[in-house]
């Protein structure tokens, strides 16, 4: 038997709940995995809450990342004792999730821990810090350099936001946080921010084109921002667009792209092919550090982790949500 969170959903409703579960359970899958630690991410969170269509199959165990030590395996890469990470596939979303003791999974899915992280460091950087790094690459991709000028990172208290001025400050850029707590500000500042400014700049519905500010973004909130940030590009600018915080919808008018060249690079992080993973990983074990780590995470028991999710949706969680599946 093991613990972990299980979603179940019938007459009775939606409901998440800690429980105990057995290994004869667990699905099908080529590697099974003693889950050290887990974490909550924005989606996590609404699998747990069930305020969004996440969890696609019932009963669920959630959990879009997991890290811990292969138990046993008829994949050809892993064998038992092998440290592991994996992040998304539909895992905790069609498969059952990294929020429990073990985990039993398609061997395709998972990549080795990257050399100088631990399972719990990989899980503090979680999908939200690899998701940034992702965003960070489509930048360069479009040619975005520091001496281009200045990056907004918007959702900027939020797990993507944090990493994304992180990594893009200790890569010499200039990063402009955008936030709706502005009583984080010193905290954004000590990430690498070198300005703070209010959400509320670009959550209202703006013009189509806007004086031309940032160099490139990174945006994990959507709707208006997005449509905003678009027309507030340089010329040649581009923006990662990975969340929808504020919103799915995208209120824009073509006028940045036809008129100022900018580009609108998609992020995705779930299905993404296994040499961009290990790209990203082996690139954010160069960028982090203890330090860092500590500042944007912190620590829960595996029992505390549906009160954290209702907290995360209400955007009272600041970084990231380090799960311990063993406490
Ligand atoms: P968090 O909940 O940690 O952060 C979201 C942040 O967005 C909040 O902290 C807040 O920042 C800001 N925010 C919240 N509500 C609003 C609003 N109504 N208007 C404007 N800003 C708002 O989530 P994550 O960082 O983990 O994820 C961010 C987004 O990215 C989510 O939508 C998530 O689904 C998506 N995502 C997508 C991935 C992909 O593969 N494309 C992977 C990972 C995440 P502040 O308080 O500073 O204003």
């Amino acid at each position: 038997m093991f613990n972990g969170i299980l979603i179940e959903k019938n007459e009775q409703g939606y409901r998440a709940g800690c429980t105990s579960l057995d290994e004869a359970q667990l699905p099908a899958g080529d590697v099974q995995v003693r889950v050290e630690y887990s974490t909550l991410n924005y989606k996590d969170g609404l699998a747990i809450t069930g305020k969004g269509p996440v969890v696609r199959a019932f009963p669920m165990v959630p959990g879009i990342d997991l890290a811990g030590i292969v138990e046993h395996s008829t994949h050809p890469t892993f064998k038992a004792g092998d440290a592991v990470l994996l992040n998304g596939w539909g895992v905790g979303e069609k498969h059952w999730g990294g929020l429990a003791q073990k985990a039993r999974l398609d061997g395709n899915w998972l990549i080795p821990q990257p050399a100088g992280l631990t399972s719990r460091q990989t899980m503090a950087v979680g999908t939200a810090g690899y998701t940034a790094m992702l965003a960070v690459i489509a930048l360069e991709r479009n040619g975005v350099t520091p001496a281009k000028g200045r990056v907004l990172v918007t959702g900027a208290n939020g797990g993507v936001g944090g990493f994304a001025i992180a990594f893009l400050a200790r890569l010499g850029y200039q990063v402009v946080a955008s936030t709706g707590r502005q009583e984080e500000a010193a905290h954004l500042r000590r990430l690498g921010a070198v300005d703070v400014i209010d959400r509320a700049q670009l959550s209202a519905p703006g013009r189509p084109l806007a004086k031309e500010q940032w160099a490139a973004a990174i945006d994990s909130v959507g709707s208006h921002t997005l449509a905003n940030i678009c027309a507030g590009l340089q010329y040649q600018g581009t923006v990662a667009a990975c969340g929808l915080a504020q919103g799915m919808e995208l209120p824009a008018s073509v006028a940045p792209f036809i008129l100022r060249g900018v580009t609108l690079a998609g992020v995705d992080s779930v299905m993404r092919p296994l040499a961009d993973r290990l790209e990203a990983w082996q690139r954010i074990a160069t960028l982090v550090d203890g330090e860092l780590l500590a500042s944007i995470s912190r620590e829960i028991a595996l029992g505390e982790t549906i009160a954290a999710a209702a907290a995360l949706l209400e955007g009272k969680i600041r970084g990231r949500i380090i799960v311990d599946v063993n406490r």
